[in-house]
């Protein structure tokens, strides 16, 4: 069976006072649902010397293991700092970066080459969804995002409507049930079903305490990635136990 996921994805926010919100997570990591948080990377070191039960990811990694590249964090860095997980291909990413899928491909490999789980983002705009276009530019997405070499160990994909990220907006459980089963099968096609079965798919976009219940509850989803509300434990901790 898929371990739930709950992984919240601070994004540009965080200072080493934040890190006090991870002791309440890590009170919450005692239950049967994984907890992951993403720091900045300037607190990835920090955050994992806090708290031990609680995994610890960053948020972009370079596609080259070491060079020339200033700014930029290599994943051997990420897994060097205490991280054992890195996201791949947020949207945020796609558009202020304008990386694509290839790019995405490039950092995954990279990601598995220093032992780092990849979280790979996929997800549709909402011009993309009122065209009726979100399977097939998941599908492409999947593809294109997604070496060869993936496992259950290795892969989480996370489903993040654009529309949906920051805006309160939620997609029906049916629109989120009818993605993750694509995806679901998209992976069985490709790695087998064995593989296909055992790689997490979790959805973010707006997840709160007040629906989390309810998208925990729908096909193939087996956790969150969660963005403003996992910034505070007192948003984060019921999310948490709604999947333990
Ligand atoms: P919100 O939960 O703030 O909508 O962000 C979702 C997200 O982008 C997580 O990666």
């Amino acid at each position: 069976m898929r371990t739930k996921l709950a992984a919240g994805n601070w994004k540009m926010n965080g200072t080493i006072a934040s890190l006090d919100e991870l002791d309440a997570m890590a009170e919450a990591a005692k239950g049967a649902a994984e907890v992951l948080i993403c720091p900045p990377a300037t607190l990835i070191s920090a955050a994992s010397a806090r708290a031990e039960n609680v995994a610890v990811g960053g948020q972009d990694c370079h596609g080259k293991p070491s060079g020339a590249h200033t700014g930029d964090i290599a994943a051997e860095m990420l897994k060097d700092a205490g991280a054992s997980y890195v996201i791949l291909g947020h949207s945020e990413r796609r558009t202020d970066h304008d990386e694509r899928n290839d790019t995405v491909r490039d950092k995954c490999d990279a990601a598995w080459a220093a032992g780092l789980t990849a979280v790979v983002c996929v997800g549709e705009t909402l011009d993309q969804r009122e065209s009726s276009n979100t399977l097939d530019i998941i599908g492409g997405q999947l593809a294109g995002s997604i070496p060869d070499a993936a496992t259950g160990h290795n892969l989480v994909v996370a489903y993040e409507p654009v529309w949906a990220i920051g805006t309160g907006k939620v997609p029906t459980t049916d629109q989120i049930g009818e993605v993750h089963d694509f995806i679901r099968a998209r992976l069985e096609r490709r790695f087998g079903e064995g593989v296909g079965r055992s790689v997490r798919i979790l959805y973010g976009g707006s997840v709160k305490a007040a629906n989390a219940e309810e998208i925990f509850a729908t096909s193939n989803v087996d956790g969150a990635l969660v963005g403003g509300a996992s910034l505070k434990a007192s948003d984060f901790v019921p999310i948490i136990e709604a999947l333990n």
